[in-house]
Parts: C-alpha cells; sequence; structure tokens
C-alpha cells in the first residue's frame, strides 16, 4: 500500500491529514518539522509528501529543495496558510507538483492525493 509523508508541526492538521489519508487506504508517515520530514523521506522513501511551509528546525521550502536534490522525481504537494502565495510559487519552481490551503476540506485533500499518486510523472 502507497506510504504518503505528511509533514506539519501542528499536530491537530497533521491528525485530519492521516484521517483522510486512511480512508483512503494509504500508509501514513508523520513529521513535525522539515528536519523530521527530509529524514523520514529518506527512511521511507514515500509516494508523496504533504508538506507544510511555516515549520520549526527546518521550514517547508528548505525541506523541498533537500528532498528535490535527493529525489527530483519526488511527488511534493505543498500545504499552506493563506497569504503564502509567493512561497507556494517558489516551491512549485522548486518542483513542488501542487498545493492546497488551509483550511482544507477532506475532498480537496482526498483530490489531489488520487491525482498524484495515481499520475505518472
Ligand atoms: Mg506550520
Amino acid at each position: 500500500m502507497p506510504k504518503v509523508l505528511i509533514a506539519d508541526d501542528a499536530a491537530f492538521i497533521r491528525m485530519k491529514l492521516k484521517k483522510v489519508l486512511e480512508e483512503l487506504g494509504l500508509e501514513v508517515v508523520e513529521a513535525a518539522n522539515g528536519a523530521e520530514a527530509v529524514q523520514k523521506f529518506h527512511e521511507h522513501n514515500p509516494a508523496l509528501v504533504l508538506l507544510d511551509i511555516t515549520m520549526p528546525e527546518m521550514d517547508g521550502l528548505n525541506a523541498l529543495k533537500s528532498i528535490m536534490e535527493a529525489n527530483s522525481s519526488a511527488r511534493v504537494v505543498m500545504v499552506s496558510a493563506l497569504g503564502q502565495e509567493s512561497v507556494v510559487m517558489q516551491a512549485l519552481q522548486l518542483g513542488a507538483r501542487d498545493f492546497v490551503v488551509k483550511p482544507f476540506q477532506p475532498d480537496q485533500i482526498k483530490q489531489v492525493v488520487q491525482r498524484w499518486l495515481t499520475n505518472g510523472s
């Protein structure tokens, strides 16, 4: 079963994401900051990463850079707060596939996850 890495410093966001992903039958790996996200990416080689932008230790943009350097075909979707459009644009230029803006609805997460898990590249 495909593994999805969710990285967010807010435990309640991770919990919401995890619930949606488990409903889709996916295996979930969690990270609470950017550095942990990079470490878990290497450990688990997830099929998809959902990456928060504002996190301690290492922010989502730097975590994305590190992940894309390690694997240029990594599939990363940014989960951003309102008002982070310029960072989202940078993330897309760095190789992020897509983005979801918080607060999200479960269906938005389902759609984006299904899209990028089934899309060849
Ligand atoms: Mg955050």
